[in-house]
């Protein structure tokens, strides 16, 4: 079973783009936007105090028509933000992200912050172990067990 350690040492980029609480949401949207990303950890100062995703902007802006340049982030984000560890397993994550209705999950170890998986990733992950299975019951079905 894979865990969240090997999925973070699997990725070509571990940064964890984070965003101030008192930015405009345009900042957060422009942001997410050029790294092509989906979530953004808010951090005031050295603390994390928040996640602002897409779905918030969504659903807290542009359905409420509110406006991106005047509302801040700290104003859509959610403060209680559910984190994992790197040795949980990407199953764990799976059923968090299920149970809770949230696709982005920030990794912490020791109180630090290593990096944050996403559905995306934990997508990945599957296909590459179903890929596996399959290779290996093709060469057990041609006769050529490893
Ligand atoms: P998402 O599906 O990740 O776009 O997020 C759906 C909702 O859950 C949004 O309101 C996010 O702010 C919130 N959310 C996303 N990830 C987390 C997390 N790790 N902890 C707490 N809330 C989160």
């Amino acid at each position: 079973m894979t865990t969240v350690a090997q999925i973070l040492r699997s990725k070509s980029d571990n940064t964890v783009y984070t965003i101030a609480p008192e930015a405009p949401v345009l900042e957060a949207v422009r942001l997410m936007a050029e790294r092509n990303i989906g979530a953004l950890l808010v951090k005031d100062g050295a603390t994390i105090v928040g996640i602002v995703t897409e779905r918030d902007y969504a659903r807290k802006v542009i359905l409420l028509a509110r406006s991106s340049r005047d509302t801040p982030v700290r104003d859509i984000m959610t403060s209680n933000v559910l984190c994992v560890r790197p040795g949980q397993t990407s199953d764990e994550c799976m059923a968090l992200m299920t149970d809770r209705r949230l696709r982005h999950l920030p990794v912490m170890e020791d109180g630090r912050l290593t990096g944050l998986v996403s559905i995306g990733d934990l997508v990945k992950d599957v296909i590459a172990e179903q890929k596996f299975v399959i290779e290996q019951l093709q060469h057990y079905i041609a006769g050529e067990v490893r």
